[in-house]
């Protein structure tokens, strides 16, 4: 999955520190990212201070290993050399060696979709000001304290004995899919299972139990995995808002997704070989 970076040790503690000769940069342009992406084996690198023209007001995210990460959010930086924004969509098609960059990319991105949506206290809309003592934004006018936002969902691999139910959205990602919803405010994850099986297929389910999870960063999510087995009936009755196919599909039926990052693909690749 795309936060499976092992060996490589991602470390998210926050600090207040200095770019090195060494760091990275992250910089954004609406849902485009500055990226070298021309390598052959598909992986991406980001700006360097080399290839920037200030550091000046650079903000720590993140580590990997040695290599630390930084946002640059009101910039001045173009296309320049192999560095070209590039849509955070086509980021993913890529046929990368290993999830480092990508992972960094995804991180930056929640984190970047946060800072900006955060510039402003929510309860008086003064300026918010960076935290010295934490990732957080602070409204020095109230005393507001703004922490990253995560937003839980649920992946869900609906059994019915050797079928899965696969689904494709009717917009957006175009391949094999599961159910999928983010949990609304009141309810549990196992209330979030039931209730996104029954509004987007119709069906009832039983023996709910967790899996894995996975952070998302290009939706700001955390994704939760879980199984069930379908409960009665099993007549899908599809949202046709929401989906455009919803269908029980059989072990040796299962088409998986180009990329092996997802928590779903793993999920669905889990079923096929017949581990679950
Ligand atoms: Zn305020």
């Amino acid at each position: 999955m795309i936060q499976d970076i092992s060996p490589s040790k991602f470390n998210n503690s926050y600090k207040v520190c200095q770019p090195d000769s060494s760091s990275r940069f992250f910089i954004f342009s609406e849902d485009k990212l500055l990226a070298d992406t021309s390598l052959e084996n598909g992986d991406i690198i980001f700006p360097g201070n080399n290839d920037i023209p200030s550091a000046d007001n650079a903000v720590y995210l993140f580590s990997i290993d040695d290599i630390s990460y930084f946002l640059i959010s009101d910039h001045k930086c173009s296309e320049n050399g192999n560095f070209r924004f590039v849509p955070f969509k086509e980021l993913r098609q890529l046929k990368i060696s290993r999830n480092n960059s990508l992972f960094a990319a995804f991180t930056a991105y929640h984190l970047w979709c946060w800072y900006r949506s955060s510039r402003f206290c929510g309860k008086c809309g003064h300026t918010t000001v960076h935290s010295s003592r934490e990732r957080a934004m602070v409204c020095p006018e109230c005393g507001n304290t703004i922490y990253p936002r995560i937003n839980p969902a649920v992946i869900i691999g609906v059994l019915n004995g050797d079928r899965i139910l696969i689904t494709r959205y009717r917009t957006g990602y175009a391949h094999n899919a599961l159910v999928a919803g983010f949990t609304e405010i009141g309810e549990s994850l196992e209330e979030t299972v039931a209730r996104e099986v029954m509004e987007e297929a119709g069906l009832r389910v039983k023996n709910i139990r967790y899996y894995k999870s996975q952070p998302w960063g290009s939706a700001s999510d955390l994704l939760m995995g879980f199984f069930c087995d379908v409960d009665g009936s099993d007549e899908i009755h599809m949202d046709k808002s929401e989906l455009k196919y919803a269908e029980w599909i059989s072990r040796d039926e299962i088409v998986l997704q180009p990329q092996d990052i997802s928590l779903t693909n793993e999920m669905m690749k889990l079923f096929r070989s017949g581990k679950i």
